[in-house]
């Protein structure tokens, strides 16, 4: 018997790549991880490509999708400019490589986006619309579906959330602007201030550590404004919270709440709805295999 029509996403996220086979009914078959591959994309590329193979098995599979941590032009499948992780990658046209050795057609966006789209159509955003999602990692990554599309914008930029400017002449950030959300909300943030990981700040800042505490305060305000000016932009119906730093939003919220309601206007603050994330460190997955299934047949 010939397996059911799937599709597979991936998630290259800065650290792991996550991976899943769906079948024809969007439920997960079968799942993989791996460390994200670091160096030049030809053995990287190779990686995913054996990553992908070794999740289809015997299934038919009619389209891949893969979230990227970087700048990625998606109509042409091509990876403009990567982070620090890996580094030496520019112009690098991955959905066409990939497709070649896998033999099926991919497609390929950035992770944040894919995030948002998986939240959009399955998670906490599902039903809702305008979703935004933020997802809270090693940097701030955004996304913005309407009418169950993602933004794109002119040049393929839009959602780029974490460099919202929530203080003027604030900490620098890792795109060289002062003051974004990401200089302030973000794992790299947390530990460029203090040295250490997240899990470690939220855990100090509960015994009563001053300089963990300042900063999960500094933080929830900068989230808080940064949700302000997307509920006066866009007014979505919900703003998901995920990615790893969201498993502290609760420590986070009277912070966050104070500063969103000091700016949002009423009508805006009041109908837009700041929800935790369904699938906080999945929906990059999902949101990938969204896309490959709505490649036309
Ligand atoms: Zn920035």
């Amino acid at each position: 018997m010939v397996a059911a029509v799937s599709v597979v996403g991936v998630d290259v996220g800065g650290t792991r790549v996550k991976a899943a086979l769906f079948d024809s009914r969007a439920r997960t078959v079968r799942r993989a991880t791996a460390s994200t591959p670091s160096g030049p994309p030809g053995p990287v590329i190779e990686r995913l490509a054996a990553l992908i193979l070794g999740l289809r098995g015997s299934h038919r599979v009619r389209a891949v999708g893969v979230g990227f941590c970087g700048m990625v032009d998606h109509r042409r499948g091509v990876v403009l400019e990567t982070t620090e992780t890996l580094p030496g990658w520019r112009d690098v046209p991955l959905a066409r490589e990939l497709a070649s050795r896998v033999g099926v057609p991919c497609v390929i966006d950035n992770d944040a986006n894919l995030a948002a789209l998986g939240e959009a159509t399955l998670g906490a955003g599902r039903g809702a619309d305008p979703v935004v999602a933020f997802t809270l990692g090693t940097g701030v990554g955004g996304g913005i579906v309407i009418d169950g599309e993602l933004l794109r914008g002119a040049g393929g930029m839009a959602a780029n959330l974490g460099h919202l400017g929530v203080r003027p002449n604030g900490r620098r950030c890792a795109c060289g602007a002062r003051g974004c959300l990401e200089a302030y909300a973000s794992a790299w943030a947390l530990r460029r201030r203090l040295g250490l990981d997240a899990r470690e700040v939220f855990r100090r800042a509960r015994r009563g550590d001053g300089r963990c505490r300042r900063a999960l305060d500094d933080a929830a305000d900068a989230l808080g404004r940064a949700f302000a000016d997307v509920a006066n932009a866009i007014n979505p119906e919900v703003i998901v919270v995920g990615g790893g730093l969201s498993r502290g939003l609760s420590r986070l919220r009277p912070g966050m709440l104070r500063a969103y309601e000091a700016r949002a206007l009423p009508v805006a603050g009041a109908t837009t709805r700041i929800v935790r994330a369904r699938y906080p460190l999945d929906a990059g997955v999902l949101g990938a295999a969204a896309l490959a299934r709505a490649l036309p047949r």
